[in-house]
């Protein structure tokens, strides 16, 4: 089996993952990786990821010319293409629409906090790219600021973006997007999330290496911004001072207050007797 034909097989077996995982439905979604530097191989406009077939796809050059295969290439193409030209390290493109995530997209909430070891030291920071229409050239736009320095990012009222060094890395990364949309929101449901501390986050950076971890820009600490807290340049990532604890509740430093029923009934009913 050629190389060009495993990948053609590889993006029908992604494709049939994000479907059966809900990740995309009906048409939505769009996968695509690098042949040799200056070809891509790219899912064509208007199938069901989930049934796609190998002698599908579309072969175009970085500027986005055809120049092999029936239909045409997926309606996010200029997107994929300003991607592979601002990364050269990236070797495959996955965009997808996966429900939690896509929520915390329209939300205007990105999954910045530190909370998860696995997150921070394969993604590190999921940014949200501003609201674009899709396909047109405004997408790409909005994914230049925050590409050169993530490999995953919410996309505003649309859904989710992850880059990789082969086509599973990028699936994964989008896998681990979602994944992380659904610990966070239950977290949130239950209470709200702690966060790992500064010195934690700085301690799982340094510790990328070991895990063979090659994440794409480094976490600056909030005392480096600006300059280097530029989107382009490096990741930023809430992470609280600890004082010494590697774990800190998230908003604690304006802490909401709990009262009990009675507690409040009795609060009340002294604001009304001092208003008598
Ligand atoms: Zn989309």
């Amino acid at each position: 089996m050629t190389a060009e034909s495993q990948l053609r097989d590889d993006i029908v077996e992604v494709g049939r993952r994000m479907y059966a995982r809900g990740y995309t439905a009906s048409n939505d979604g769009n996968i695509s990786v690098r042949l040799g530097f200056d070809r891509l191989l790219m899912t064509p406009k208007s199938v069901c990821k989930g049934f796609m077939m190998p002698d599908m796809m579309c072969i175009t050059d970085l500027d986005g010319r055809k120049l092999q295969g029936d239909r045409d290439p997926s309606s996010e193409m200029l997107m994929h293409l300003e991607v592979y030209r601002q990364r050269p390290d990236v070797q495959a493109v996955v965009h997808a629409h996966p429900p939690t995530a896509t929520g915390f997209a329209v939300a205007g909430i990105p999954l910045d906090r530190a909370v998860l070891a696995e997150v921070l030291t394969t993604l590190g920071s999921i940014p949200i790219a501003e609201y674009a229409t899709p396909s047109t050239k405004e997408l790409p736009a909005a994914v230049r600021k925050y590409i050169k320095a993530h490999d995953g990012m919410l996309l505003a009222n649309h859904g989710a973006l992850t880059v990789g060094a082969d086509l599973f890395a990028a699936y994964y990364k989008m896998e681990t997007v979602e994944h992380f949309a659904k610990i966070s929101l239950v977290a949130r449901l239950l209470g709200g999330e702690n966060l790992i501390s500064r010195a934690e986050v700085l301690r799982l950076q340094g510790l990328r290496g070991t895990y063979g971890i090659k994440a794409p820009a480094p976490i600056c600490a909030d005392d480096e911004t600006p300059p280097s807290g530029d989107p382009a340049l490096c990741q930023v990532v809430q992470a609280p001072e600890g004082g010494g604890s590697r774990l800190v509740p998230a908003g604690s430093e304006d802490a909401e207050i709990r009262l009990t029923y009675r507690q409040l009934s009795e609060l009340i009913e002294d604001a009304i007797r001092n208003l008598r």
